[in-house]
């Protein structure tokens, strides 16, 4: 069972998150600089590197996204406040938020939808996806967030491909669910706290995974989520393209980046 504050916090960094508009304050702890640490990153990279040596195949394309993704839930469990979480199924407080999302991590989540859904569930995703992507391409990662729009692979509260949910979904950790519906609904009226150590961790792989691609020529770009995942399905054999260097999520969305890896621009 999980313990409410069984660890001190170490509350820092209130900022109002342009993709949100919420206030969220960070919650810090004495492991932070490991989390945005350079070396978190380089370990992706060279992942990235060690992966593709076997050769540039549709199933590493898939690796790199899945190594990436694992690695993260593996820093998250090791966070000072994982056992705080209040995160759970069912509760998408934050599942209208702009998402980043790399081509990697998109062909993950392509793949799962694909090996799960029946044609035709298919292609009701594949719509509400593109339907979404069109609405927020004309914009900006804060209009997008204060339209408020439910991210189009949500179903009846719960995440469509939870066990393959991109970097951006898995870091965002809240300890106070309570704080994360206020701020749902009053951007402004609430504070709602983000476990730092895993926030900084997600940034950290998912920039050594960006820079890793690009290392080896490959499209690294942080893309809109339900761009880059409308275009890994329209295509069916996107992953093999990618892997190539082909150029098969070029006219997808790219999510706007502020400042560093550890920006909270988006989820
Ligand atoms: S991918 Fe899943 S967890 Fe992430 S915003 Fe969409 S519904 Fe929420």
């Amino acid at each position: 069972m999980r313990q409410k504050g069984r660890h001190r916090r170490h509350r820092h960094d209130v900022d109002h998150s342009p993709a949100s508009g919420a206030p969220t304050v960070y919650e810090s702890s004495p492991r932070q600089e490991e989390a945005s640490s350079a070396a978190m990153t380089q370990a992706e990279e060279q992942a990235v590197w060690r992966i593709l040596s076997t050769g540039h195949t549709a199933l590493n394309a898939i690796r790199l996204g899945e190594h990436a993704m694992h690695t993260t839930s593996h820093h998250i469990a090791r966070s000072p406040y994982y056992d705080q979480y209040a995160c759970r199924a069912g509760c998408s407080w934050c599942c209208y938020i702009p998402v980043a999302v790399t081509p990697p991590e998109a062909l993950v989540m392509a793949q799962y939808l694909r090996k799960r859904m029946s044609a035709e569930e298919l292609c009701a995703v594949r719509e509400r996806l593109a339907e979404q992507a069109e609405r927020i391409a004309h914009l900006s990662s804060a209009a997008h967030a204060e339209a408020r729009m439910p991210c189009a692979l949500l179903r009846e509260g719960q995440c469509m491909v939870y066990e393959a949910r991109p970097i951006r979904c898995r870091r965002w950790n809240s300890v106070d669910s309570a704080a994360c519906e206020v701020g749902f609904h009053d951007a402004h009226a609430a504070v709602v706290p983000i476990d730092a150590y895993g926030f900084a961790a997600g940034g950290s792989i998912q920039a050594g995974l960006h820079a890793g691609a690009r290392q080896v020529g490959l499209d690294g770009t942080w893309y809109e989520l339900h761009s880059v995942v409308w275009r890994a399905l329209e295509v069916a054999d996107a992953a093999d393209h990618w892997v190539r260097g082909a150029a098969v999520f070029g006219d997808c969305t790219p999510i706007e980046r502020r400042g560093s890896v550890d920006s909270p621009e988006s989820l």
